[in-house]
């Protein structure tokens, strides 16, 4: 029998996991069967664990089921315990289920490789307090910037995410960011905002000269936050990356092989295009 892995989630038509681990097992030669399985709400750990008895090794968890995901493992890797969140899960072989969060990994290694922008010293700003920020900042850290500032809407959401980590890490609230004087060299759009298309009043006080600015969400153009950040002269990228560098750290996890993921990117962008 084949060896089995899959993305669960509710809804979960739309996702390119499926083509993009197909591409990562031809690549390195791996037979397995990658698939979508929607779970109805309240069915998770039965499906997962009837996933696991058929075959499954291994599944990438995406919205709603990430915590779920992460109360149902048995272990968990540091950076999904710091994310609170999992969105990889790994039959180990005594049967015992591993759950690891890819997510972070997975955007450091889109601006620090794809996009060459060292995070080492810089002066970092996330936007929102949600689970896609939680989930990024042990790895942003590990990365040894000079601050991480958190900025959320809410901003009691950010004060408390930032009481998590060590003093390189601040939260405030959106409506305050006109009160920080230093520029920052890097910003991270981690709200949904750009979903809606809406866009987020930010200073350009906050851009420093060479300024990254960085969208977790992708689109076929560019996003309100990336239009506005390229109309004042900072470099942009969206997640697409993102999504294909976390899907290559859980294959890795999976199968122990490194796909080569620049080539499943330039495949995506051409089709989004
Ligand atoms: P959550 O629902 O957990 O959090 C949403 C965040 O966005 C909150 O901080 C919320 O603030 C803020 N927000 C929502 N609307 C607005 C607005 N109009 N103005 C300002 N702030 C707003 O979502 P996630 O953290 O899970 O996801 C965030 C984004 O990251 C999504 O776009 C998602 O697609 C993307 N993502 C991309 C990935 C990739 O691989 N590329 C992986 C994971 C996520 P408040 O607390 O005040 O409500």
């Amino acid at each position: 029998m084949i060896d089995r892995y899959a993305v669960v989630g509710h809804p979960i038509a739309h996702s390119k996991s499926p083509a993009i681990h197909s591409q990562y097992a031809k690549q390195t030669k791996q037979q397995l069967e990658y698939s979508a399985i929607d779970i109805e709400p309240g069915n998770f750990i039965n499906d997962v664990k009837t996933f696991f008895d058929n075959n499954g090794f291994g599944l990438n968890v995406t919205v709603p089921y990430k915590e779920e995901a992460f109360n149902l493992a048995d272990q968990l890797s540091p950076r999904a315990q710091s994310a609170g969140a999992v969105n990889t899960l790994k039959l180990m072989a005594d049967g015992s289920i591993f759950g690891d969060n890819t997510d972070g990994g997975g955007l450091v290694k889109d601006i620090t490789v794809n996009a060459s922008q060292s995070m080492q010293n810089k002066r970092i700003l996330i936007l929102g307090a949600g689970g896609a920020s939680k989930g990024v900042l042990l790895p942003i850290l590990e990365q040894q910037p000079e601050q991480i500032v958190i900025a959320n809407r809410t901003a009691e959401k950010a004060i408390a995410l930032a009481q998590k980590f060590d003093q390189k890490v601040t939260g405030i609230g959106l409506n305050d960011l006109g009160k920080i004087e230093q520029p920052f060299d890097i910003i991270i759009n981690a709200t949904s905002a750009s979903l809606s298309g809406q866009q987020i009043d930010l200073p350009t006080s906050l851009l420093s000269k060479e300024c990254f600015c960085y969208d977790m969400m992708y689109a076929n153009e560019l996003t309100v936050f990336l239009k506005w950040a390229e109309l004042h002269g900072a470099k942009t990228m969206d997640g697409l990356g993102m999504l294909v560098e976390q899907a290559a750290l859980s294959f890795e996890l999976w199968r122990e092989k490194s796909p080569a993921t620049h080539i499943v990117l330039e495949q995506l962008r051409a089709q989004l295009a």
